[in-house]
């Protein structure tokens, strides 16, 4: 065997018996859902907006952001939804890289996975008791679901996984909107495979127990981009691709069809800056097309207090040690324009 075990990873109970939340959080996780849910049901008329770092690698830093992110929102409540991205574990292309603060609670350190989820936990609490929205994380682990169950009011399924079968059979047993997003090769059927799977029910083994799931309707796509055998980003936000995603929906019984545009990756080509143009783009569809307008619900955005990105050791304070993201300012001028348009 070249496992060596570490350390004992708590259960869940043990982990939220050590960081419980209060009264006022749970409170607020039960609005917020509430509203998050609407949209996808279509009751509510609200854009989405998930907006954040690639990765939260440091507490202060993204609650600081947050804290900006939510005098923004009180500003456009009436038409926008704000959910900020506390991504706290990344799937890397190589393996290599800094892994999220799940591994790593401090990125200049050695993983220590058991200080890592009790960080991750504090800081999603901290960041809904200080600025009264949840916020949105990537379902990277499937086993680790339970660790954040009560505290997310989005999960996305990344590019990497949403292939995988402990994902889609993971997502049935999930209450909040889960985004699939589109795989790297850019096949849209995966994706609404993904879809159907895991707004089914379902039979599996989940943390040592034979389970059953009820299926999770509020299921949708996340438009990320592809890259093509060469490496090259293929875009799939313009009219065109999101016309063809609707089409192949319409041929299939999928429960509250709905669609996010990831605005950076391969959409963006990483060019961090192009995603005011890239949102803007997709709001004007949306006027355009009253189908565009009902099945395309919200944006995904990566952004930051400073724009580009940083190597882990530079420690420029909110600066991305993953992707590349938009800074604040152009971040807050892009959320008030499309604000007039949605
Ligand atoms: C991300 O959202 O930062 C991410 C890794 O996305 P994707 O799975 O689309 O590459
Ligand atoms: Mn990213």
């Amino acid at each position: 065997m070249s496992f060596k075990k570490v350390q004992k990873i708590p259960e869940p109970a043990e982990i939220i018996e050590a960081l419980p939340i209060s009264e006022d959080v749970r409170k607020i996780k039960k609005a917020r859902d509430r509203e998050i849910a609407e949209i996808f049901t279509g009751e509510s008329e609200r854009f989405l907006m998930i907006v954040g770092p690639c990765s939260a690698d440091n507490e202060e830093s993204v609650i600081s952001y947050i804290s900006r992110l939510a005098e923004v929102q009180e500003k456009v409540k009436d038409r926008m939804m704000i959910v900020p991205r506390i991504y706290t574990n990344k799937p890397r292309t190589t393996g290599e890289g800094y892994k999220g603060m799940l591994h790593q609670p401090d990125p200049e350190k050695k993983p220590n996975l058991v200080e890592g989820i009790l960080a991750i936990r504090k800081m999603h609490i901290r960041a809904i008791r200080e600025s009264g929205m949840v916020c949105a994380d990537e379902m990277l682990y499937p086993e680790n679901y339970e660790y954040l169950e009560d505290l997310l009011g989005y999960i996305a399924v990344g590019a990497r996984s949403v292939e995988n079968q402990q994902h889609r059979l993971t997502v049935s047993g999930t209450y909040m909107p889960v985004g699939m997003k589109n795989p790297t090769s850019g096949d849209i059927s995966i994706m609404l495979n993904a879809i159907r799977a895991a707004q089914g029910e379902h039979t599996f083994i989940f943390r040592g127990w034979e389970v059953n799931t009820d299926g999770n309707p509020l299921t949708h796509a996340i438009m990320r981009g592809a890259v093509d055998k060469f490496g090259k980003s293929i875009a799939n936000y313009h009219y065109e691709d999101i016309i063809y995603l609707i089409e192949e929906y319409e041929k299939r019984k999928l429960k509250h069809p709905a669609i996010i545009v990831d605005t950076n990756h391969s959409n963006s080509d990483k060019q961090f800056a192009q995603q005011p143009r890239i949102a803007m783009e997709v709001v004007r569809n949306r006027q355009y097309d009253s189908r565009v307008r009902q099945y395309v619900k919200g944006l995904m955005v990566e952004s930051y207090l400073e724009e580009g990105r940083q190597e882990i050791g530079e420690n420029t304070f909110g600066k991305s040690i993953t992707d590349p993201c938009l800074g604040w300012d152009a971040t807050e001028r892009m959320i008030y324009d499309l604000a007039e348009l949605v």
